[in-house]
């Protein structure tokens, strides 16, 4: 099959002086991969004949839906690339009570576009062939009743820095032991939840888990949980 690489990808291959009968990787972010050689270079536009597709996977061994707490700007598109890094499936960016970035409307149709744009990118880079989905933001109620349709089965952990809250290590343990292999991971905005935040996730299932004595940044906290995830193989 020959192809015409869209403006972006088809921009890399520029960037990157590619040849005509060079190989490159591509993927559409449906799983697998496909090797094709490029057949020719124009100005902007690029052609390529599509050879081999190969099944390959790498995907962590748990399917985990970030919710994250919103926060501003920078902070937000880091921890947007290193989820997808690290292989978190799907990132829902709440508005919570304390979210300091509050989007709507248009502001907030961009953002998702930006957020998902940064996700594709890191995709590529890492060689990931499934891409990590952004979902519009919900307040956490919205997501939670959701999350009782979509996904009544899934482990459910609220970062916590309260006393009590069970180690990550032990809350791993549990999980590798039982189906399903899907977790909703919650954590705050910088400014944390709010108590009733708090005990509305605990109400609706989530486990509090401990990331240790410091208090992390928002965007810190939840790497942390999908390196380890990662570390597991
Ligand atoms: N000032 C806030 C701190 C928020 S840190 C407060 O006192 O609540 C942002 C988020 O990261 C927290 O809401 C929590 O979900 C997560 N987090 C940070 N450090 C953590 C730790 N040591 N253990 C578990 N979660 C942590």
């Amino acid at each position: 099959m020959i192809l015409s690489l869209p403006a972006g990808t088809a921009r890399h291959v520029q960037v990157r002086r590619l040849q005509p009968n060079d190989v490159i990787t591509l993927f559409n972010g449906e799983g697998g991969e496909y090797t094709a050689r490029i057949q020719h270079m124009g100005r902007s536009d690029v052609q390529v004949q599509v050879e081999t597709k190969s099944e390959v996977d790498r995907e962590l061994p748990f399917h985990v839906s970030l919710w994250s707490g919103m926060i501003a700007n920078e902070r937000m598109d880091w921890l947007l690339e290193k989820a997808t890094e690290l292989g978190a499936a799907k990132v829902l960016p709440i508005m919570a009570e304390r979210s300091v970035l509050k989007l709507k409307g248009e502001r907030a149709d961009k953002k998702l576009a930006h957020w998902q744009a940064i996700a594709v990118a890191a995709s590529e880079q890492c060689g990931r062939n499934r891409v990590l989905q952004v979902l519009p933001a919900l307040s956490l109620s919205a997501a939670l009743m959701e999350a009782t349709e979509t996904a009544p089965l899934a482990h459910r952990w609220v970062l916590s820095l309260a006393k009590g809250a069970q180690s990550l290590q032990s809350a791993i343990t549990s999980l590798s032991s039982l189906a399903p292999k899907a977790v909703i991971l919650l954590s705050g905005p910088e400014g944390g939840l709010s108590p009733e935040e708090e005990a509305r996730a605990l109400a609706a299932g989530f486990k509090p888990v401990s990331l240790g004595t410091r208090v992390l940044r928002a965007e810190t906290a939840p790497v942390a949980v999908l390196s380890a995830l990662g570390a597991l193989g």
